[in-house]
């Protein structure tokens, strides 16, 4: 096959003109209306998203900020975690949710992850609890919820902070609330390839806290507390409105967008059946499936033949954070967390967006099994 040809019917992990097409008028006329009215930033489109994020999650607050990993960064920030302090979270995530711990000087602290969920192991995070210890950030991976009713038990005996980093999980439900609603807030990316995804960068952070609520406000916009006065020093990192517009008409259709992310995966699930590890599916939780990760030993071999095959696949995440470079300050060593390494050397996302063809989804679980075999 040509190089072309290949391209051409290469599956994608993600198709985000697919999704575009149907809402095509609806978003060129919101953005076409942007436009000409001239007001961009901090206008009644971030204001209406916001009001609607926080419906959808039955909390009291929610603000638009310029990234998921500013909402991180903000919500310490707000919470009053410095230097000194020390903050949990998981090695297997992407590097944001760490990073936003040392932007506020404050220090990762990492804990291994389960096997089965691969979100923090809640049974190991009590030992890593020092008289410093001021907050979780907690992953729901994948789009898989963490198990919060353990996390919050913990909080409440060592007076924790929780903040619950949503980006991979939008719409996903642990014992029917939404997640970002059960920590002191909730994180959210609009990065594109997110479940409810931006044409650019945006972010929400959500809470029923009405201090975290006002200081994440006044953060976002140089700490601004009346017509260039300054209560104290912030940040630029508002939603755009235009951003806000079309999140606002692609809200409307998460729910949907979600179940047919579900579709899919049922139909890895049972083709696939115990050939590899499929993503766990628990009673007391929804999963959103942001990404559909298998597990195995025969990872490698895999990829290279769903490759052949013109099918993408990919591995999250390749190299735990505890081993990052950026994160040698730290002093992690090879062999700290050994579920974490264990996942990254058999871990492989398969494409999943609402728009994959339920065929295409027989074939590519077909060609695992070929692969397997
Ligand atoms: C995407 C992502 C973020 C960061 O979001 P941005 O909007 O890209 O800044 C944070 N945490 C996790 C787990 C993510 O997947």
């Amino acid at each position: 096959m040509t190089q072309t040809a290949q391209n051409k019917t290469m599956i994608p992990m993600l198709d985000l003109k697919a999704q575009y097409l149907p809402i095509k008028e609806e978003i060129k006329s919101a953005v076409k209306e942007i436009i000409e009215s001239g007001r961009f930033i901090l206008g009644k489109n971030v204001e209406s998203f916001e009001n609607e994020i926080a419906s959808y999650h039955n909390v009291s607050g929610a603000v638009g900020l310029a990234s998921g990993t500013d909402a991180l960064h903000l919500s310490l920030n707000a919470m009053d975690i410095k230097e000194g302090d020390e903050v949990i979270t998981t090695p297997f995530t992407f590097i944001a949710s760490a990073e936003s711990i040392a932007y506020v000087h404050a220090t990762p602290v990492f804990v291994d992850i389960e096997k089965n969920t691969l979100n923090i192991d809640v049974s190991k995070i009590e030992e890593k609890i020092t008289a410093k210890t001021k907050a979780i950030v907690v992953v729901h991976l994948f789009g898989l919820p963490a198990n919060m009713t353990e996390i919050m038990e913990l909080a409440k005996k060592y007076n924790l902070k929780i903040v619950e980093d949503c980006a991979q999980a939008f719409g996903a439900k642990y014992k029917d609330r939404a997640v970002g609603s059960i920590g002191d807030c909730g994180c959210y990316s609009f990065y594109p390839s997110k479940n409810l995804g931006a044409y650019g960068d945006g972010g929400m952070m959500i809470t029923n806290n009405s201090g975290i609520h006002e200081t994440v406000k006044l953060l976002r916009n140089h700490g601004t507390v009346g017509p260039y006065q300054h209560g104290f020093i912030g940040f630029n990192s508002r939603l755009d409105e235009i951003h806000a517009a079309i999140l606002r008409i692609k809200l409307r259709h998460i729910d949907q967008y979600n179940q047919n992310r579900g579709k899919i995966a049922k139909i890895y699930s049972s083709i696939l059946g115990n050939a590899v590890k499929c993503p766990v599916e628990l009673e007391d939780r929804s999963h959103v499936y942001h990404q559909y990760t298998i597990r195995t030993p025969q990872r490698d071999k895999i990829h290279e033949i769903l490759k052949e095959n013109s099918i993408a696949s990919v591995v999250y995440y390749p190299l735990s954070l505890h081993l990052q470079e950026a994160f040698g300050y730290l002093g992690y060593k090879e062999g700290d967390f050994p579920e974490c390494e264990a996942a990254s050397n058999e871990v492989l996302s398969l494409p999943i967006y609402p728009e994959l063809e339920p065929e295409k989804a027989e074939y590519i679980a077909k060609t695992v099994l070929e692969a397997v075999k």
